[in-house]
């Protein structure tokens, strides 16, 4: 077997658009860099699609949809299992392609294309699992109430670059499996992953135009006239909310269905009564996790006053000398974040909460040299009023805030605009079931610091988002009921 390099990864993936399950040219030829951003290299050009390149992609949705909707949920569903066994089968070429264009550790890359792959072997499986119901009517012996489920038409899908190809299968599963053709944009930063996944795909079996993959360097004009077409009849977006609160409005002119899957704010609360161990376990899973750049982050730790000082002390350790540097090199564990603009921001941030009284026990800084790192951070004594607990970081920065009751915690997880998870530790049973169901978050993470799980519903409430991905509910989002009123 040839050795997998960075060079013949990046000359292995197609670099045009895939419009109606072909290769083709930007209009105009047009391409845009993409970078690594651990030194700032280009990597390679990708097409860059203009307007007229995403109504092309859209008509051929548009086109397909019926033929696609009319298949076999087997025949659907085997595609699927068939792109999951080739998704594995080239995890080691796939997993380089993703650090290099995104930075992330390497071994966290394959776990990701592994974690990709799974929403594939899930969503095969639900494909077959569509239902309906038939029964009578309860006041009129005659009539019967005949309710079916079908596709919902072409959909519009957009995934941001932390998770460059999960945030896709989460979408192309369900979509897939329900029998829905699909334009997928990925993030300008990261292409790559998704031209790749665009590739597995075909391979797989997966007829031409039920999914075209547009890269482009001005996301909001090829979008927003595809969302406002009215042939597309569903937008799934992962990304900031901000942006996810401009595509609502667009989705409403012509009344689209919407997933929103926007940003988090996530309280870590540790009590007297947890393994502290555990805690401090979770809490570098729940924080480090992709260099911090995940919603799913722990944002904020608040730690009862009798175990604080403990815990503080065990996270330093484990955050300080952390192996920084290139995603490539087997021995790294912190690579960099995605380019200076992020650097810039945690920084600020650190800041911000150090001109407001808080510790710095490690970290605390960038790292001089190439490329956008920043070390390992965990601050302490940090008040509330902080823009490091009030603004999603996207960075290996851990504050950690005291507090005295549990209802002092719950009014501190809760005092934010977004809904997406929490992490609670504790060795008490009931108060871990007490505060899960008070928590206002869509999932919760109780002694546990990771909660992505394919078949696992995820998502937020409040700010964080609309609707549910993987799990059973996943494929609800792709369907329609219908409901038909029958005479006998
Ligand atoms: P972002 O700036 O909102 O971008 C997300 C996607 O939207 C990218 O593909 C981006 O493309 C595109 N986009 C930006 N403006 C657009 C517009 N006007 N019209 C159409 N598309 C547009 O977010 P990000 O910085 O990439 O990702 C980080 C955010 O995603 C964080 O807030 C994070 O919490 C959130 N996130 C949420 C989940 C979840 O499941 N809840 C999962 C992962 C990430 P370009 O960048 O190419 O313009």
């Amino acid at each position: 077997m040839t050795a997998v390099t960075a060079t013949s990864v990046i000359d292995s993936v197609e670099k045009q658009l895939f419009i109606g399950g072909k290769w083709q040219p930007a209009t105009g030829e047009k391409t845009f860099p993409v970078y690594d951003p651990s030194n700032g290299s280009l990597l390679c050009e990708v097409g860059d699609a203009a307007a007229a390149d995403g109504a092309a992609a859209l008509d051929a949705a548009a086109a397909a949809q019926a033929d696609w909707q009319a298949r076999a949920p087997r025949e659907r569903g085997e595609i699927l299992r068939r792109a999951y066994e080739k998704l594995l089968a080239r995890q080691e070429e796939l997993a380089l392609l993703m650090t290099l264009e995104m930075g992330k550790p390497i071994g966290e890359s394959r776990g990701e294309v592994a974690y990709a792959a799974e929403f594939f072997r899930w969503f095969a499986e639900e494909a077959v699992r569509i239902d309906g119901g038939y029964a009578p009517a309860p006041n009129n012996p005659g009539d019967r109430i005949l309710v079916t489920r079908q596709a919902v038409g072409p959909c519009l899908l957009i995934t941001p670059w932390n998770f460059p190809m999960a945030m896709g299968t989460r979408k192309i599963g369900p979509a897939v499996a329900a029998g829905c053709t699909m334009v997928i944009k990925p993030a300008a930063q990261t292409p790559l992953s998704m031209l790749a996944l665009a590739g597995v795909l075909a391979e797989a079996g997966l007829p031409e135009g039920v999914l075209s993959v547009v890269t482009t360097s001005s996301s909001g004009q090829v979008m927003e006239p595809l969302i406002r077409d009215g042939r597309a009849r569903k937008l799934s977006f992962t990304g900031s909310t901000g942006v996810g609160r401009k595509l609502l409005e667009q989705c409403s002119e012509k009344v689209l269905r919407t997933s929103m899957e926007l940003g988090g704010n996530a309280p870590f609360l540790v009590f007297d009564d947890a393994d502290i161990d555990e805690a401090v376990e979770g809490a570098m899973q729940a924080k480090m996790r992709n260099i911090g750049e995940a919603c799913t982050a722990a944002n904020r730790f608040y730690v009862q006053r009798g175990v604080a000082e403990e815990f503080a002390r065990k996270l330093t350790e484990r955050m300080t000398g952390l192996s920084i540097g290139k995603g490539t090199d087997e021995d790294v564990v912190v690579g960099p974040l995605i380019d200076e603009a992020a650097v810039s921001k945690v920084t600020e941030l650190v800041n911000d909460a150090a001109d407001r009284g808080a510790q710095v026990l490690t970290g605390g800084t960038t790292v001089d040299g190439p490329g956008n790192f920043f070390q390992p951070t965990v601050l302490t004594e940090v008040p509330a009023e902080a823009r490091v607990t009030t603004e999603e970081i996207f960075g290996p920065v851990a504050p950690i805030s005291v507090f005295d009751t549990e209802s002092e915690a719950l009014g501190l997880a809760t005092g934010t605009e977004y809904g997406l998870v929490s992490f609670v530790y504790t060795t008490d049973l009931q108060r871990g079931l007490r505060i899960s169901e008070q928590l206002e978050a869509g999932m919760v993470g109780l002694n546990k610091g990771v909660v992505s799980n394919a078949a696992a519903p995820f998502g937020g409430i409040k700010e964080s988002g609309l609707g549910r991905e993987g799990g059973s509910l996943g494929i609800e989002e792709y369907l329609e009921t219908k409901y038909v009123a029958v005479a006998m």
